[in-house]
């Protein structure tokens, strides 16, 4: 495997840059380097169609639903030069999850309506799979939709719904046969403002809610919301998964706390010398370097070998575990760098508003905050020990 850039990919890479300088500002790319959980809104529909203009907004989706056709390299230096660069990072629900499941199994009035509110980013995306009791388990949802002439009506509960509180829409794991465990779920797609829809707040442990309770009473959904047949939805359900795992492998993210534990490490000091010349410290932090690294290449290697660069689920699992693994190396790095500032905790408006000094600069906001949250990034999408059962399944049926 050639390890280099090739000339056409490195002058990609300048194009992104060059993009990337001429468009972003620097109140909004103060923003996105604290890291805060759940992003700014606004910055994000606003960078969305930013990039729609450009014809950037969609590397997970086909070149014929607007995507942008690069190979998954491309795709790399995107994401990674946005990250570094200081970009809000996109709403993954509607770009990375629902978008190519619509394109692959949606009719063609779905794609017709709801591709391009999604490359626009004026409609954004809820997934509702987990219910209080079944998480891992997730075909052992209850939540039921039954049909009623040109309508279902949706009755159930959704829980960890992540930014479910100002989405217009929900793609939701439903029951439409009780008689069957996988058999009988079907996916739906709900306006999120439709009577009988209640969204409540759950607050985190870093102090924001970013994810949500949503409870559906009676709601009416148009029949034709439904994606593909009845009772089909655990194909789309894995496929979507897939892709939620390997983009949880987080390389972008990764390489963004590399560029922050840095900066970090360059200012502050250990026995009278800056923390970046210390060789515990450094070790530590070029441990990390490598295995970022090393799973980025896992990740192309992934992507490139993939059908359509569409993972199987054992490789998805694996690049999820490496990745949660250095989220929490790296973050916890971060806050150590930070030493005794990182008992600060600033909520998410505190970090946006924080007044910069000497003695709190810039680099101390959302290092914390991000450290709590991303905690969770070994639960959501499917916890540690789940993705290690289905290695180990598959890993046994070989
Ligand atoms: C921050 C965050 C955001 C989320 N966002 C969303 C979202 O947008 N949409 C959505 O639908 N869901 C979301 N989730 C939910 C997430 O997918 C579930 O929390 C996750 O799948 C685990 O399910 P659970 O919480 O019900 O835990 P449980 O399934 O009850 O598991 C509890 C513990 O038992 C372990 N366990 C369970 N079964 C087994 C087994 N068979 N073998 C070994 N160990 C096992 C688990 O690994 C875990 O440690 C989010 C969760 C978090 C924390």
């Amino acid at each position: 495997m050639d390890l280099q850039l090739s000339p056409d990919d490195l002058a990609f890479r300048d194009e992104v840059r060059a993009f990337l300088r001429e468009n972003l500002t620097p109140e909004v790319v103060y923003r996105s380097h604290t890291e805060v959980h759940p992003p700014n809104e606004e910055d994000r529909r606003w960078w969305n169609s930013v990039l729609n203009r450009k014809g950037w907004a969609a590397p997970s989706l086909p070149v014929e639903y607007g995507g942008t056709g690069w190979s998954p390299i491309r795709r790399g230096i995107f994401e990674r030069e946005c990250r570094l660069a200081g970009a809000p990072e996109l709403r993954w629900q509607g770009l990375r999850l629902i978008g190519p499941v619509i394109c692959e199994f949606g009719s063609e009035d779905q794609k017709k309506r709801y591709i391009p509110p999604i490359l626009e980013g004026t409609e954004q995306w809820a997934q509702g799979f987990s219910e209080p009791g079944a998480g891992s388990d997730l075909a052992s949802l209850k939540s039921t939709a039954i049909l009623d002439g040109d309508k279902y009506i949706v009755n159930g509960q959704k829980i960890w719904t992540t930014e479910a509180g100002y989405s217009e829409l929900g793609f939701f794991l439903v029951r439409t046969d009780t008689t069957s465990k996988h058999g009988g779920i079907s996916m739906i797609i709900i306006d999120m403002s439709s009577p009988g829809i209640t969204v409540r707040p759950i607050e985190m442990i870093n102090g924001d809610p970013s994810t949500f309770e949503v409870f559906l009473d009676n709601v009416e959904v148009p029949r034709e919301n439904l994606i593909g047949e009845p009772g089909t939805a655990w194909q789309q359900t894995k496929f979507l998964l897939a892709n939620e795992r390997t983009s949880s492998a987080d390389i972008d993210k990764a390489y963004g706390d590399l560029r922050r534990i840095r900066a970090i490490a360059r200012r502050e000091h250990k026995n009278g010398r800056p923390l970046i010349e210390d060789p515990g410290f450094r070790q530590r932090l070029t441990q990390l370097e490598l295995e970022v690294e090393a799973l980025e290449w896992s990740v192309l290697r992934v992507l490139c070998n993939a059908p359509s660069h569409h993972p199987s689920a054992a490789s998805a699992s694996v690049l999820k575990i490496k990745g949660s693994d250095l989220q929490h190396k790296l973050t916890k790095l971060a806050t150590d760098a930070l030493g005794p500032r990182a008992l600060r905790l600033y909520t998410r408006e505190q970090a946006f508003n924080a007044q910069i000094s000497a003695l709190w600069p810039g680099y101390v906001p959302g290092v914390t905050h991000d450290m709590l949250y991303m905690r969770a990034c070994s639960i959501y999408g499917g916890s540690r020990e789940i993705q290690k059962n289905i290695i180990a399944k598959i890993a046994f049926a070989m």
